[in-house]
């Protein structure tokens, strides 16, 4: 099958902020001992009536014993991200996004199990607006953002790279090649209709 007749390849350049995300960030530092598939869709997205982003899942332990290789290292988390949305990224909304992603991955070194972590908040903008900080976690998450606010703070440097390694995924070069850019409809509220999804 030619690259182009693909609805899904291995995103390079994603792949390559999420191994940098893991080496980078205490909280993923434990991340490194999983696998992790991150592809392109050029299918569309879609998610509560939105484009979605990208979504991010675990792979059922029986697909990874019964569809990949016995040599081969099975994905324990896949993130498929929306191609088409995500050519219309910044460079720092795509390493936001695939921080997103990882933040859904759950690890437990002791036992090796894995798990989708969900949000720390679920609401609506209506209610923040109508009720203010109502709820503890909307409380956290207003803090959160306050130096992120503008004029607030300067932005949050990037954290030290240091040295480390992470599997994530086996490439042929012809994998790693960027794909041919798909027709762009134009961004509308781009930041509205950011959705990932996990599951
Ligand atoms: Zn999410």
């Amino acid at each position: 099958m030619q690259d182009e007749d693909r609805n899904y390849f291995r995103l390079t350049e994603a792949a390559d902020i999420v191994a940098r995300l893991i080496r980078d960030v205490e909280d993923f530092k434990l991340l490194a001992a999983v696998v992790i598939e991150v592809v392109a869709s050029r299918k569309p997205m879609r998610a509560s009536n939105r484009a979605q982003l990208a979504k991010g899942g675990k792979v059922p332990r029986f697909a990874r014993e019964v569809y990949c290789d016995q040599d081969d290292d099975p994905p324990d988390f896949t993130v498929t991200v929306n191609l088409e949305e995500w050519a219309n990224l910044s460079d720092s909304q795509k390493v936001a996004l695939m921080d997103h992603a990882l933040g859904h991955f759950g690890y437990e070194s002791e036992d090796g199990s894995t798990w989708i972590k969900g949000h720390d908040i679920e609401e609506f903008l209506g209610t923040m607006q109508r009720r203010g900080l109502w709820s503890e976690s909307v409380r956290q998450a207003s803090e959160v953002l306050q130096p992120h606010l503008p004029g607030t703070a300067p932005e949050a440097a990037p954290p030290k790279a240091k040295h480390g390694g992470v599997k994530v995924g086996k490439q042929t070069p012809a994998e790693a090649a960027s794909p041919k850019p798909t027709k762009m409809k134009a961004p509308t509220e781009k930041e509205a209709k950011a959705a990932f999804a996990a599951g």
